[in-house]
């Protein structure tokens, strides 16, 4: 079997879209799509059948595409979170997904992952076989998506108990290009960690020759994102100042790192 096939696409002024393409069966499916003419082209120079839509959460910016796909070819596969399709919030879902469940590309296999605390139906895509993982808003490089309708304790169990378990090696491809601003904060309050340090520079020298910071990886992650890090010492202290008073509770740690970074610019 070849492998998955996946290509970046950008989308509006700092999203990503996927393509994921499946040489073997000639399909293809995109995760994440507010703008199909890239989308498109992408799939057209691939020679592949756009056969599904899989959406990581409702925001705009990541199904705001799906009217103008159904519109073209109305038997596309929509998939999203169960959540999210009991709300009937993603824009022609067909299928809404548990934990755990596992979904196809061809004859690639995803798991769904429940990750809901960006918002309350928030799916990751994982592929074991592929070492890459799909996590929309949840995690981003150096950072973690706005707690808009979930809790620090569903973030942390997303990022620390779900998405940080899985093997170092496995490519990390996020929703958005905030890699360098997230690193300014990481800088701010994890300023001593020399992974940091490095990841900051290497990520400003990409960003002036216009390239992309993702994928990264969930190594790199665990190693220099702020909110992965919450037991270590400049981040147990950052929430302490912040007003902590149990820094063993990690949820109240982490929310504490997530409002520091809100009011931060
Ligand atoms: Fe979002
Ligand atoms: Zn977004």
């Amino acid at each position: 079997m070849g492998e998955l096939e996946i290509v970046q696409v950008p989308q509006l002024k700092d999203n990503y879209a996927y393509v994921l393409h499946c040489r073997d069966e000639g399909v293809a499916c995109v995760v994440d799509c507010s703008e199909p003419p890239a989308v498109l082209a992408v799939i057209r120079d691939l020679g592949a059948k756009l056969v599904a839509l899989w959406a990581t959460h409702h925001h705009w910016d990541h199904i705001g595409g799906h009217e103008e796909l159904l519109a073209e070819d109305a038997k596309l596969e929509v998939y999203g979170s169960s959540y999210d399709m009991e709300n009937g919030r993603v824009p022609g879902q067909t299928r809404g997904l548990v934990d755990g469940e596992s979904v196809q590309i061809g004859r690639h296999t995803a798991r769904a992952l429940d990750v809901p605390a960006h918002t309350l139906g928030h799916v990751a895509y994982y592929f074991e076989g592929a070492k890459a993982v799909f996590c929309g808003d949840t995690l981003f490089g150096a950072g973690c998506g706005r707690l808009f309708e979930g809790t620090p304790e569903l973030m942390h169990r997303a990022l620390n108990e779900v998405l940080g378990v899985l093997p170092g090696d496995t490519r990390v491809f996020c929703g958005h290009e905030y890699t360098e601003s997230n690193l300014r904060f990481a800088l701010h309050v994890d300023g001593d960690n020399p992974a940091v340090v490095e990841r900051y520079d290497s990520v400003r020298e990409a960003r002036a020759r216009g390239e992309s910071t993702v994928p990264s990886t969930m190594a790199l992650e665990l190693q220099t994102n702020p909110f992965m890090r919450i037991g270590e010492v400049p981040l147990q202290e950052a929430a302490r100042a912040h007003g902590v008073a149990d820094l063993k509770d990690a949820a109240q740690v982490l929310g504490a790192i997530r409002a520091l970074k809100d009011g931060f610019s």
